[in-house]
Order: C-alpha cells, then structure tokens, then sequence
C-alpha cells in the first residue's frame, strides 16, 4: 500500500495518523456477520483470559454489567482481527486480550462496527520505524521516515502498536498516556475517510459543538506547548486536530476527573460522543 499523505509533519514522537486514503464501504454481509457474532458472545469467556483483563486498572471501575459486556466484545474482536507478530514477535492471548479490551473500552457503549476497518493488528516487541515515506507540502514525498513510534493508525485498515509501550500504557491507568487508546481514537476519526479530529457525531448539533469546543480547547495547547507551559493534556496534540483527538481521548478516559475540572467543555463533548462518564468512576 502506498498511503498519501496529510500535509503537516510532526515531530518525533510515540505516534502519529500516516495515511488519509479513501476506503470501500462496510461489508455487505451485515445478517451473517451479526450471526458469527450472536454464535462467539454466547461462548463462555476463556478463564486463561481473565487475567489480562484484571491487569487493566480500568477494568475494575467498570460495573458488572459493562465488564460482561466488555468481555463479549473481547471476544468478538479477538475472533474478527487478525493480529500478526512483527520482528520476530510471536503473539499470545496477553496481547491479542490486552490489546483487545483496551480498543473496546473506546466502543463500550458504541457499536462492533465502529471498527469494521480494522482487519490487521500488526504487533513489534518494541518501538519500531516506519515504512511509509512523508509527503510535504509540495506534494514532494520525502525518504522514509526514521523516527522509531509506539503505535500508528492506517486508514485502509491497519493498526500498529509496539507491544512494550502498549502493555506498559495498559497496565498504568492514571498517566494519561495509552497507546492503544490513541490509535483506536484515530480509528474512530477515520470513520468518514478524514483524520480530522472529527469523529462520526450524533447530530448536527452535536457536531457544531464539536468543532467549536475542540477548536477552541487545540488552539490552547498550541498557545501552552508555544510558551513550553506544563499541561494536562500531552502538547502532543497540538501538532494538528487529528492528534488532539487521540491524546484527549487518552485524557478523558485515564485522568477523567482532571480534564473535566480543567477543561469541563472538552470532556462534556468527549463524554457525550463516547456515551462515558469516566470521572465517575
Ligand atoms: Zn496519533
């Protein structure tokens, strides 16, 4: 795949959106699929899974029912994405559950299909370099990149994540930083083929208010990550709308009750597009 480009280039970092291509339309087998799903979720959840899910902290701050709820969507994932190992990695249920449960807290209250175009979970030991090479402004498409990331999000399908970052950014759940998290978010802003900072919303309304809180809230922290001021939200996200999503998105759900007390407007918006209240819990 040889993905275009988004204009911008940030700077070194643990992640970033690499592609902005068109992508078909969800799959046509709607009846089947819900079918094969209704026939997983009714399997017991494996016991030698429940482990990997207790080592989340979120996890047991989610009531019974949404756990229940988590672990059927577990399954349903595990089942419908292939992951592969990359540089010599080999993949166990740890990874496959781990990165599983940590991508469907994002949908807990969504849908399945929020991620219908996530096919391939590729997983590296450790950081990793990327393939693709950078486009600039001109159109000029530059060497490789040789910055080493932790995740990337590809809009044709594939989600990348470094597997030392992504266990380590599950395992602690108050630092407000979660690899998996953050290319999901990317994920789920790519749902109307832009990375954008925009995810799909529920009404028009909903989308005005949207685009003004998150405009106003991004160029904020590029004013703080201007003057080097210490922020709640990683100054990460102030190298374009699409970033922003993904780091608030890692904010809303690790460090809820800071993001609502400092930026009330911001999480009110991102707790009624993700239909969570993690401050709450
Ligand atoms: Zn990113």
């Amino acid at each position: 795949m040889a993905p275009k480009r988004s204009s911008w280039k940030p700077p070194v970092s643990t992640s970033r959106v690499p592609a902005l291509v068109t992508t078909s339309s969800p799959m046509p087998f709607t009846f089947l699929r819900n079918w094969k799903r209704k026939r997983i979720m009714k399997q017991p959840f494996p016991a030698t899974w429940e482990p990997h899910l207790h080592g989340l902290p979120f996890f047991h701050q989610l009531n019974g029912e949404e756990q229940a709820k988590l672990r059927r969507m577990v399954q349903v994932f595990v089942a419908e994405k292939d992951f592969e190992g990359c540089g010599g990695l080999k993949i166990d249920n740890s990874m496959r559950v781990g990165i599983a449960a940590q991508a469907c807290l994002l949908i807990l209250h969504l849908d399945h299909d929020w991620y219908h175009r996530v096919r391939t979970i590729l997983v590296y030991p450790s950081s990793f370099r990327s393939s693709f090479s950078e486009t600039g402004p001109g159109g000029v498409v530059g060497p490789p990149s040789s910055a080493a990331h932790a995740g990337e999000a590809w809009l044709g399908g594939e989600v990348i994540f470094a597997w030392d970052s992504a266990f380590a950014g599950g395992r602690d759940g108050e630092d407000g930083r979660n690899p998996v998290f953050h290319e999901f978010a990317h994920k789920l802003d790519m749902l109307d083929g832009y990375a954008d900072g925009t995810p799909p919303l529920a009404s028009r309304e909903q989308a005005e208010a949207w685009r003004a809180i998150a405009t106003q809230s991004f160029h904020e922290l590029r004013q703080d990550a201007e003057a080097r001021r210490r922020t709640l939200l990683d100054p990460y996200g102030a190298t374009s709308p699409a970033e922003f999503f993904a780091v608030s998105t890692e904010c809303f759900f690790e460090q809820g009750r800071q993001l609502k007390a400092e930026h009330p407007s911001l999480y009110d918006q991102l707790r009624r597009f993700y239909r969570q209240d993690p401050a709450l819990r």
